[in-house]
C-alpha cells in the first residue's frame, strides 16, 4: 500500500513501529496543525488506525474522502462514528476475542478485591495498623448471585470464572441465549432484583447509555456490589457515587469512568470501592495480540483479502 495511513492516537509501541515500518504513517496527535495534515493527505489516505479511547469522528472522516478502512485497536467501537462509516461505505475492524480472558480476569479481580476489601487490607498491613489489632471482617462472595449485563464474549468468560467461585449466574441482554440455562432477566432492574452483584460487560455508545440506572443500583441495595469493566457511559455515575457514599450500595469495582482519566474524588476515601485506570486489556499478552490483529486487518485490506474481524 503506497497511500498514506493516518494514525489517530499512539498505539502499543510494537504495533505502531510495525505500521510505521510497513506504511507511510502520519501521526495526527503530533501534528502542529491537524487540519493542515488532513488537507495534505486527505485525497489519498485510505486507511485510518485508531484506538478504543480516541475513536474517529465524522468531522475528521469528512476530510478524508478516499477513506476505506478504519482499523480500531480495541474491541469497543463506541468512540468511532459507526453510523457515518456505514453510510459512507467505510469498513471498520476491531480486535475481539484476543483480549477477552484478560478483561474477564480483571472483572473477577475487581469483584474479589471490592468484596474482600483487598486494597484496604494491603494498606492496613503496610501502615503497621495490624500490629495494633486485626482488621475486622469483610463481606463474602459465597452464596452470592452474579448478574452479568451483556453475555457476550467477555460476559461469558466472566460467567465461567464466577462458576468456579460457586456463585449462581444470571444475565440480561437483547437476546436470550439458548445454550446456557442461567437465569435470564428481561431488564437490568429485573436482573438487579435477582442478583447481589451486577457486572457490566456490554458495549458503550448510545444504545446502552445509562443502562444501569439509579433504580438498578438502588435495587442491588446496601449489600450489593457493582463491577464495571464495560464503559463509564453504561452506568449513571452520579447515582453510583451518591449511593456508595450513602451506603445504599455496598461496594464497587470500577475500571472505566465517564470522562476518563477524571475519576470522582469522593470515591478515593471509600474502602469498599476499588479503582483501576482502564486496565482491562492492558497486559503485554493482550496488547500484542490486539496489535497483530490490527496489522493483519490492514494487510488483508491492502491485499484485497477479506477482513479478519469486520465490525
Ligand atoms: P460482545 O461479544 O459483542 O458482547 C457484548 C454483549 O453485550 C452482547 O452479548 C450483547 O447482547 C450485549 N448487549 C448489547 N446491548 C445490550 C443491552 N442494551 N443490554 C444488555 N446487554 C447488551 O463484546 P465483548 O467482546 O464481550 O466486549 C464487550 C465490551 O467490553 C466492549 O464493547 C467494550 O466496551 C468493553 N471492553 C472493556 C475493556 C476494558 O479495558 N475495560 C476491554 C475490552 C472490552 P446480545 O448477545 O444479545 O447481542
Amino acid at each position: 500500500m503506497n497511500s498514506p495511513l493516518l494514525l489517530m492516537a499512539p498505539l502499543y509501541p510494537a504495533t505502531q513501529q510495525e505500521l510505521e515500518t510497513r506504511y507511510r504513517c502520519h501521526r495526527l496527535w503530533e501534528a502542529a496543525d491537524p487540519a493542515q495534515l488532513l488537507a495534505r493527505i486527505g485525497a489519498d489516505c485510505r486507511v485510518a488506525v485508531t484506538n478504543g479511547g480516541r475513536g474517529i469522528e465524522a468531522a475528521t472522516m469528512e476530510r478524508l474522502p478516499a477513506l476505506q478502512l478504519v482499523a480500531n485497536f480495541g474491541v469497543g467501537v463506541d468512540a468511532l462514528d459507526l453510523n457515518w462509516c456505514r453510510a459512507h461505505g467505510v469498513a471498520v475492524t476491531n480486535t475481539p476475542d484476543v483480549l477477552t480472558d484478560d478483561v474477564a480476569d480483571l472483572a473477577l479481580a475487581l469483584l474479589l478485591a471490592a468484596v474482600r476489601r483487598i486494597p484496604a487490607g494491603d494498606r492496613f498491613v503496610r501502615e503497621g495498623r495490624w500490629l495494633k489489632g486485626g482488621m475486622g471482617l469483610t463481606p463474602s462472595l459465597q452464596g452470592r448471585r452474579v448478574g452479568i449485563v451483556g453475555l457476550g464474549r467477555i460476559g461469558r468468560a466472566i460467567a465461567q470464572r464466577c462458576l468456579a467461585f460457586n456463585t449462581a449466574i444470571g444475565y440480561c441482554g437483547p437476546r436470550r441465549k439458548s445454550d446456557v440455562d442461567w437465569h435470564y432477566a428481561d431488564s437490568v432492574v429485573a436482573l438487579a432484583q435477582w442478583a447481589d452483584v451486577l457486572i457490566a460487560a456490554c458495549p458503550g455508545g448510545p444504545g446502552t447509555y445509562r443502562l444501569i440506572s439509579r433504580e438498578a443500583l438502588q435495587t442491588l441495595g446496601p449489600d450489593g456490589v457493582f463491577v464495571n469493566i464495560a464503559r463509564g457511559s453504561v452506568v449513571d455515575q452520579s447515582a453510583l457515587v451518591e449511593l456508595l457514599l450513602s451506603g445504599a450500595l455496598g461496594a464497587a469495582g470500577l475500571d472505566v469512568f465517564d470522562d476518563e482519566p477524571q475519576v470522582p474524588a469522593e470515591l478515593f476515601a471509600l474502602d469498599k470501592v476499588v479503582l483501576q485506570p482502564h486496565q482491562g486489556s492492558a497486559t503485554h499478552h493482550s496488547r500484542a495480540a490486539m496489535g497483530q490483529l490490527v496489522l493483519d486487518n490492514v494487510a488483508a485490506w491492502a491485499a484485497g483479502r477479506p477482513l479478519l474481524t469486520p465490525v
